[in-house]
Parts: C-alpha cells; structure tokens; sequence
C-alpha cells in the first residue's frame, strides 16, 4: 500500500516521483498548454475531457483528477499504478501492436492531478456491443484478435491489466482498439532491470483498501476469487479474454447472477451454459480458457506468447502481426 512506497520522501505530492522503472517521465506541460473542450465522461474519481494542445492544435483526452477526491476515496495507489503502468507501456510502444492508450504528458496543480492521453474518438467498445447486441464472428474475430495482439505485448513486458472488460477498450478514430484503465494492473516484472517495486509484488497490492477484489465481478478470474494471489499472473486475463469472447458473440455474460456473491460462486463453480445458435468453434476455444486452473487456459504455458491461442481454428484466418493496418470490419 501507500506506507511502503517511500520512493520519494515527499509527503506533499500524491504521485511520487517515478523511481521503480527506468523510463523518463514526460516533458512538463501545464493546463495553460491545451484548450479544454466538451466533457468526455466521468469515472467515480475523474473527469475526461477533450482537449487541443495550444501549439499544435492536436487533439488529446485529458483525464483530471481531484486530489482531495482521490485521497477521500483512498484512491491514490490506483491512480499511482495507473501512471506507473502507462509509462511503461508508452515507453514500450510495439509497432504491431499500438492498441494502448499513450500518456503523453502528466502534470499537477494544487488542487488536480492531469493525465494527458490519446483521444479515443470511438468510445468505448460496450457502446458498439450495446447497440448491435452482438457482434458478428468476423466482426467478433477482429476485435477479439486485436485484444489477444494486445494482451501478448502487455504481458511480454510483464504486465497483468486484471480489469479487462469492453468498458475499457475504446477505439480511434479508424476503429482500432486502445486498451485503457490500468488503476488495477499489476507489474510482474519489467524488460529492462529495475528495482524492485515495494509495492508492485506484495499480496496486498491485489486487494483494495475496503478489502474486496480488484477488476470486476463478471470477469474476474476464480483464483482471484479464492484469494490465491501468488498464483495471480497472466493467466487471470485469458479468463477475462474468455469472458470476453463469449460476451462479444452473445451479447451476454457467461457468468450472471442478480448480486455479486451469486456471480462468484457461479465463477467458482464453473457454472455457465452457452445460448443456442453459439458458433462451435468459439466454445470450443472459450470452453479451452475458461479453466480454473490458471495453468490450463490455453496460452497459458506458452513459451511464445500466445501461439496456441493464435493458432485455435476461430483465428485461422487472422495475421495477428498485420491487424494494425487492416480496416477494421464494420461493427455489426
Ligand atoms: P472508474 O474510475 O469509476 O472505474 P472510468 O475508468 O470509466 O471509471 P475514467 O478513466 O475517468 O473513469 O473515464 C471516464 C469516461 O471517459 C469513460 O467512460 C470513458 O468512456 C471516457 N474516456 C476515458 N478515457 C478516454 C479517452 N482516452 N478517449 C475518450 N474517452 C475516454
């Protein structure tokens, strides 16, 4: 938690200087560097907004914070892993696999914390499965195999996300996907030698303050649930990836109930049932991640990321390497 960070020293700032990666941090701006525009959305703790940098007239999404919120709302460790994360991931940019949101500069005044990020015209990908109810299989395929490029390079740098849900995959402006919110994510390790993170491996990083999981109820992973957080690694996304699947071809969610408890122990029991009409080879690779046993989804013990799920029959056809430059299929 907060006690053990210490990187800095500094009682004063909520976000200590970033001193467990190597990257440098991004070239100071200040508010008076953007016009704000129109509100983007809100979160329980921040407000995004549309936004023009003064000089070069390029559009960004600025995610603003208020301290006094975030220190309220026991929010800083989220709010501090959420920048920790992005830099590394915007220092760590794959040519074959841009589908992250990129910070591109954060900075602070004595009432807000400012995140400068990659405008996702879009919206989120939830908007889309909302309004066609669900998605086609090449339409499915796409975005799907989109996710899986994504997760490959995420995890390549040893990074978990462990909220992955269409609520926070957004699209850009040409339809692909830029993975957001990593207020949850978890650092395994990092490419480049680092001091350890005091905060980044503790088993207390996996829960919140109020003592309830991180990530959320549909989608988290049964050991999650069963509080095994030594064996929380990669693994607890191709649940969620599983989950996912089986929601962007149905429209539904493999595991529902009316509360959360009723979920978890449908989650633990492995209680789902696929709709009539469900494409075959689909459950079968959704039947193949939705394991309990961590080490059993599929991908999960490959020594190259993720070769055995890339090469499932549902993603025959697909060139993981080359999806960047495709146009995406309309959303239908
Ligand atoms: P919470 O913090 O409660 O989990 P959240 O993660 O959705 O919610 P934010 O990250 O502050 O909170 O995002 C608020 C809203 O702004 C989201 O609903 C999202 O649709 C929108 N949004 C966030 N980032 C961007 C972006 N880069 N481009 C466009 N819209 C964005």
């Amino acid at each position: 938690g907060e006690a053990s960070s210490a990187s800095s020293g500094n009682t004063n700032t909520v976000l200590p200087p970033n001193t467990s990666t190597n990257t440098p941090p991004p070239a100071k701006k200040t508010p008076n560097d953007f016009i704000f525009g129109k509100l983007l959305g809100e979160g329980s703790f921040s407000s995004v907004y549309l936004a023009k940098d003064v000089k070069t007239t390029k559009e960004y999404a600025i995610k603003v914070c208020d301290k006094q919120h975030i220190i309220r709302e026991r929010k800083a460790e989220s709010i501090r892993r959420e920048k920790e994360v992005l830099t590394i991931l915007s220092a760590n940019r794959s040519p074959t696999a841009p589908f992250f949101v990129h910070l591109y500069a954060t900075f602070q005044d004595s009432q807000r914390l400012y995140f400068v990020v990659t405008f996702a015209h879009g919206g989120e990908l939830l908007k889309f499965l909302h309004k066609v109810g669900s998605f086609e299989l090449t339409c499915c395929r796409f975005y799907s195999a989109e996710i899986l490029q994504a997760l490959r390079h995420l995890h390549s740098i040893g990074i978990v996300h462990r909220d992955l849900k269409p609520e926070n995959i957004l699209l850009n402006e040409h339809g692909h996907i830029l993975i957001t919110d990593f207020g949850s994510a978890k650092i395994i390790h990092s490419q480049q030698q680092q001091q350890p993170s005091s905060e980044t491996n503790n088993s207390e990083s996996n829960r919140t303050r109020s003592n309830s999981f991180v990530g959320t109820a549909q989608y988290v992973s049964p050991e999650v649930l069963k509080g095994r957080y030594s064996e929380v690694g990669p693994s607890a996304d191709l649940w969620a990836f599983g989950c996912l699947l089986f929601q962007l071809i149905s429209g539904a969610l493999p595991f529902q109930a009316t509360n959360e408890f009723l979920i978890f122990q449908k989650i633990l029991k492995l209680e789902y049932e696929f709709p009539t009409g469900f494409p075959p080879v689909l459950k079968d690779l959704v039947e193949q991640l939705l394991k309990i046993e961590p080490s059993e989804r599929l991908g999960a013990k490959d020594e190259k990321l993720y070769e055995s799920i890339q090469k499932h029959p549902f993603f025959e056809s697909v060139d993981f390497e080359a999806l960047w430059q495709e146009a995406p299929p309309p959303i239908a």
